[in-house]
């Protein structure tokens, strides 16, 4: 059943034609039969099957933080199917039945929030914000609030704007000229703590230096602030405790809209909370999202508003250009929405939120017990189902190992049946932190399975 088509065919396919993503093609170009593209062929719950038919146990839920209800949800394919007989698409100015039905539910997750606008990525969502910030600056303030502040090693997309705002480095080299108005501020990772503080000191500074750029800047020029709840490829982590309120004053103080990129944590990545911003009270103006709305099974991404935003679009004057000049093709597709439904519905019946807190808490303490044991992790953290460890050549200095040795660990484990990922490759210092992402649906004995094959990789390559 797994190898159902001419799988030499496909891998002769893919090799010829298929430009994959972030990676450098030179290896698969050889005549070596070892250097095979990889091709996932099929997947079931927790688990995915490759072109060989070698069964992994996904601890990355797709590879990106994606398949959150895991794989084979026939009750999503089915309302899929069933949406695609009965309507698959109209855009324009138009809603759908499962556009309407879904926004109402989401909705009623994010008490504050109000609007749903569509669209297909999470660069894209980001994008609408960005946007929808200008529009505000010049319907507001004479196009003088413009300017947005994005974090050091947060991520937000991969279009020319997102990457504007893209605090790593190493994804924005050779892309250049970026857009103007972006402004990058410091990030929080306690960590790698600046000035020598931790905790609650910690965070006051590292959101006072925040307040530094902004008055640098102007407090009059700057729209808005786009932070991640949790940095993900940027090295997953966590703000310090005390910074979210902190960051909300700010905003307060300064007229300044918050934008929280919740593309990686939101819908249940983080436990019992839907989103990620909903574990520290903080109240955003906007809210981005993609991965885990429709956990995959469709293409979705959405802009969410609060009722404050919407109304400035929301104008009777005369202007012709008054409303928000935008649109997505792909946002009329209703396979997204209808997908997005039943993905709520199985994280409510099934209780996963809870499962995600029970099961992101003991894969915490597995994860510190092994480092415990291996001396290569420095720090283990993160949020939910939604970990990082660390990996340094020396725990005082905190020197990252070579990004090769990260990346071997990754190798022993896929070798051993487990797929588990790592941070960005090339930042110098920024790519050696394993990444775990299981599905919300993931069990003590799949939690067992993974930490255990990063214990003999981390043994094999590091003694
Ligand atoms: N924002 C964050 C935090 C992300 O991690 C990503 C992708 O990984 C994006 C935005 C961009 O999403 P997409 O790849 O769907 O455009």
């Amino acid at each position: 059943k797994v190898l159902n088509n001419d799988i030499t065919q496909v891998v002769e396919a893919d090799r010829a034609h298929v430009w994959h993503h972030l990676i450098q093609h030179a290896p698969w170009t050889g005549t070596d039969p070892k250097a095979d593209p990889r091709i996932i062929v099929e997947g079931r719950g927790m688990r995915v099957w490759d072109q060989k038919g070698k069964e992994h146990l996904d601890a990355v839920s797709g590879g990106v933080w994606t398949v959150n209800v895991g794989y084979g949800r026939e009750r999503i394919a089915n309302a899929v199917r069933d949406q695609l007989i009965q309507l698959p698409y109209f855009a324009g100015s138009t809603g759908s039945i499962p556009g309407a039905l879904f926004s109402e539910k989401l909705i009623s997750k994010m008490p504050g929030m109000s609007r749903v606008y569509f669209t297909n990525s999470g660069s894209e969502a980001n994008e609408k914000a960005f946007k929808m910030v200008r529009q505000i600056s010049h319907k507001r303030y004479g196009g003088k609030k413009y300017k947005i502040l994005y974090r050091d090693r947060d991520y937000h997309g991969s279009t020319l704007a997102t990457m504007s705002a893209g605090g790593q480095d190493e994804r924005g080299a050779q892309y250049g000229p970026f857009a103007p108005g972006f402004i990058r501020v410091p990030h929080c990772m306690e960590y790698r703590a600046q000035w020598n503080l931790t905790g609650e000191a910690y965070a006051e500074a590292a959101v006072n230096a925040i307040e530094e750029v902004i008055k640098a800047e102007g407090p009059d020029t700057v729209g808005a602030l786009c932070l991640e709840p949790v940095t993900a490829g940027g090295g997953v982590i966590p703000a310090p405790e005390g910074y979210w309120p902190r960051v909300q004053e700010l905003c307060r103080k300064y007229d300044i809209l918050l934008h929280i990129d919740e593309v990686v944590c939101g819908v249940g990545r983080t436990g019992t909370e839907w989103f990620g911003y909903q574990h520290y009270g903080v109240e955003p103006d906007f809210v981005t999202m993609a991965k885990g709305v429709a956990s995959g099974y469709a293409a979705i991404a959405c802009c969410v508003t609060n009722e404050k935003v919407f109304e400035m679009f929301r104008d009777d004057t005369t202007d012709p250009l008054n409303y928000f000049r935008d649109i997505s093709t792909f946002g009329g597709c209703t396979a997204g929405p209808a997908a997005a439904l039943e993905n709520i519905a199985i994280i409510e019946e099934e209780g996963l939120l809870e499962n995600t807190t029970k099961m992101g808490d003991y894969m915490i303490d597995q994860l510190r017990a092994l480092q415990d044991k291996h001396a290569v992790i420095g720090d283990v953290r993160g949020k939910g189902l939604f970990l990082g460890a660390e990996l340094v050549a020396d725990r005082t200095s905190k020197e990252p190992v070579d990004e090769k040795m990260a990346q071997a660990v990754v190798a022993d484990c896929m070798a051993q049946g487990v797929i588990i990922g790592v941070t960005n490759r090339s930042i110098p210092g920024f790519n050696n932190t394993l990444c775990y992402s299981p599905a919300l649906i993931a069990t003590k004995d799949d939690i067992d399975e993974i930490v255990s094959a990063t214990d003999k990789a981390l043994t094999k390559v590091f003694g």
